[in-house]
């Protein structure tokens, strides 16, 4: 990428990397890409603490904080990962021990991603829908991290969340879908494998709670929800990263460890003068490799850190409040 010689991006090379960005968001790398597939969870574990300031880092959390309060920055970008939905309790599928992990090897899978993939999809849909059945809407229920972004929104600072979790917490939470770019697809619709019509994932609810796999109502072709396997296109909203990353003022980063394309270039597409916050388990990616003197990184437990700039920002009040609210609707849906 071209950089001027104040080391700023032109808006030019911002267009051409977010181009190139569009192009390779065309196809989600497979297992033999090089890169980590679709990630349910990391662990978040470890303690907080070590963030902030350190010699490269001229900004601070509380700078960062600062920023929202008083309204400079309002057009903030969000990046999640798996790293937010662990403490919600969504499991790893890939790790033995876990309920999920056990359920899964009931079946004759080669490898744990290969649920994932097309051609086992359709020799065998049984694996993928036990997934859908975890992971479908209703079963676990968002946590601080997603109410704070939902608090973001509310205070119309949001202007756009991009996950690459396929649990629908962000929406759960109440986020609206327009500000939501669920890069790795979501239950919440359903297309059929065969004719292609489209359909609420909640008619199928019945179907995978019953440990059926669901077939389409016109055709009978099975129906698949609408994650994001392997060589498949991602979903067409994602292309709304060519204007929004151009147009942040601040871009925040959790629970990701960024390994994942196009995803992972993502981090980079803001502008150099737009402070990136990095609140996760570890330093990761452009953080690490290629850190930036407006970068703030605050390492450790996600929902502490998230707690911590939640007090920097006077919100923990109505955080609280929030969520005692959204809770008692949840609670009611279940009933
Ligand atoms: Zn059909």
């Amino acid at each position: 990428m071209a950089l001027d010689p104040l080391g700023a991006v032109s808006q030019q090379s911002i267009m051409a990397l977010s181009g190139r960005l569009a192009l390779a968001a065309l196809r989600l790398w497979g297992p033999g890409g090089g890169r980590r597939p679709i990630s349910l969870s990391v662990g978040a574990s470890g303690s907080f603490g070590c963030g902030g300031n350190s010699e490269k880092v001229k900004l601070s959390l509380k700078d960062v904080a600062e920023l929202l309060r008083t309204r400079a920055c309002r057009r903030v970008v969000v990046m999640v990962g798996a790293g937010i939905s662990t403490p919600s309790g969504i499991p790893d599928f890939r790790s033995p021990g876990s309920g999920l992990y056990s359920n899964l090897q009931q079946y004759d899978i080669p490898y744990p991603e290969a649920i994932f993939e097309l051609g086992f999809f359709f020799h065998n849909p049984k694996p993928f829908f036990t997934l859908a059945k975890e992971l479908y809407p209703g079963h676990y229920r968002p946590n601080v991290t997603h109410y704070f972004l939902r608090l973001l929104h509310d205070k119309e600072l949001l202007l756009r969340l991009y996950t690459q979790n396929i649990d629908g917490l962000e929406r759960a939470s109440g986020i609206p879908v327009s500000k939501l770019v669920e890069a790795h697809g979501s239950f919440a619709s359903a297309t059929c494998t065969v004719c292609r019509r489209s359909f609420p994932g909640e008619d199928f609810r019945a179907d995978v709670m019953a440990d059926r796999v669901p077939c389409c109502p016109v055709c009978t072709g099975v129906v698949k929800p609408d994650i994001v396997f392997f060589g498949e296109p991602l979903p067409a909203r994602f292309l709304l990263h060519v204007a929004d990353f151009a147009l942040a003022d601040l871009l925040l980063i959790l629970g990701t460890s960024l390994e994942v394309e196009p995803f992972a270039s993502l981090s980079e597409a803001v502008q150099k003068s737009v402070p990136r916050l990095l609140i996760n388990r570890d330093l990761v990616g452009s953080f690490a490799y290629s850190p930036r003197s407006t970068d703030v990184v605050q390492l450790g437990d996600v929902v502490q850190s998230v707690e911590r700039l939640v007090d920097l920002l006077g919100w923990t009040q109505e955080l609280q409040d929030l969520i005692q609210r959204e809770t008692g609707k949840l609670d009611g849906q279940d009933r």
